[in-house]
């Protein structure tokens, strides 16, 4: 088989390479477009340009007609880019003319040498540090297990927490998308809060619940958004010459490619070669299912836009049978987070709300596993910052999503689900 690479490409890699002095990819002069998909001529040809190596890379996947997608462009890319808009119509707003900028607000100026907080974000490493220090500090009631390795070798790590026996269940993943960095920053934040917080509606469902937590649920992407590449999403198993990883949450064997994917490896939302092909998805999907009997909650961590989304997500769905239920536990969530900051967070399905995504693991959790109250949350924020969130805003955003899940728990009892 005869491999073509464009000139483009080796100019665009080139690029790269020159641009990641220390490894690490700089975005100087990297533009952000959010632009405007108006009919399905643009749709295909967005479609084509997010599924090839180029200097774009797609914040979300374009989807469908009549959304608008955020992408980054690099500076050797931006003239013929901006000619390409015009000439296919497509409507354009240049949001940040430097993503660098913004990178270099996310992390605080100062950084403690030692010791875990969150005024900043952490490696991979630092987190699993911490959590075994606080399993040595509550050894009675926290536990860490690894559920396996990643393709990388790395392990994957849950945590659970039970001050009794006999409580229902409650599982969480964040940070399964590797760039959404804010997910495991708040998830560390909130099981901390379990462990220390005084406040009776803390306790409350710390413990009256057992808490099963995968901070991290993609280690080896994670780990390349803090060494290499800070907007990283995927997994990092190879699965052609030019590109790398899967998108795992469309990996789960359910409805798999069935909306919102792509089939091409070089594609951000890349729904791999099978159904769990990806082994941090069935590593994920066995545990859930040693547990899934005993849950009654599943909560996958994302950021951004505010949303508490639930199933389903795929093409043409129908609605869930306690569509009404899952409503209400949301929208509940919903008001309580916004009194807190007034930030708005959106309640529907993936695919009303947001967009039509497949193979996702809310679906799966819930349609699979059996898991009769199983969501999305959206972390922040609605653009400003997007992916890349100061860290100042780890806590706030972090009492939010505490907030919201004593809200989803006491609406879950009310309807007499826990
Ligand atoms: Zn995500």
């Amino acid at each position: 088989m005869e491999i073509k690479i464009s000139p483009v490409v080796l100019v665009t890699c080139t690029l790269a390479l020159l641009a990641a002095v220390d490894g690490k990819l700089r975005y100087e002069n990297y533009g952000v477009y959010k632009i405007d998909i108006t009919n399905a001529d643009q749709l295909t040809l967005l479609q084509k340009l997010e599924s090839t190596p180029n200097g774009y890379t797609f914040l979300e996947y374009p989807a469908q007609v009549n959304k608008s997608v955020e992408v980054v462009i690099s500076p050797s890319e931006k003239f013929t880019a901006e000619r390409l808009f015009k000439k296919h119509s497509i409507g354009s707003t240049l949001l940040t003319s430097n993503l660098q900028q913004i990178l270099d607000k996310e992390r605080p100026s100062r950084r403690k040498l030692e010791g875990f907080g969150w005024d900043d974000y952490h490696t991979l490493e630092e987190i699993y540090e911490w959590i075994d220090g606080m399993v040595a500090q509550y050894p009675s009631v926290l536990s860490v297990d690894t559920i396996g390795q990643t393709y990388e070798g790395r392990d994957m790590k849950v945590i659970k927490l039970s001050y009794k026996p006999g409580n229902v269940g409650i599982y969480i993943d964040a940070n399964i998308h590797a760039r959404e960095w804010i997910t495991s920053a708040t998830i560390t934040w909130v099981l901390n809060e379990l462990l220390t917080s005084e406040e009776p509606n803390v306790r409350f469902i710390a413990e009256n619940y057992d808490w099963y937590i995968v901070p991290v649920a993609n280690p080896d992407g994670f780990a390349y958004t803090h060494t290499t590449e800070r907007l990283w999403r995927k997994t990092r198993t190879q699965h052609n010459l030019l590109c790398y990883g899967t998108d795992p949450n469309r990996n789960f064997n359910f409805q798999w490619n069935n909306g919102g994917t792509s089939t091409t490896p070089c594609s951000d939302t890349y729904s791999g070669p099978a159904p769990e092909s990806e082994v941090e998805v069935s590593n994920l999907t066995t545990f859930v299912r040693s547990i899934a009997a005993n849950v009654k909650l599943a909560l996958s961590i994302h950021s951004r836009g505010q949303y508490i989304l639930f199933p389903f997500g795929y093409n043409n769905a129908p609605r869930a049978y306690n569509y009404q239920d899952l409503l209400q536990v949301g929208q509940r969530a919903s008001v309580d987070m916004y009194k807190l900051y007034n930030k708005p967070y959106r309640v529907g399905t993936t695919a009303d709300a947001l967009y039509v995504a497949s193979g996702i693991s809310v679906d799966w959790a819930f349609a699979v596993a059996g898991i009769p109250l199983s969501y999305t949350y959206e972390l922040r924020d609605q653009g400003e910052f997007g992916f890349i969130l100061p860290a100042d805003q780890i806590v706030p955003n972090g009492e939010e999503l505490l907030e919201g899940f004593i809200a989803m728990i006491d609406e879950a009892r009310v309807l007499g689900y826990m």
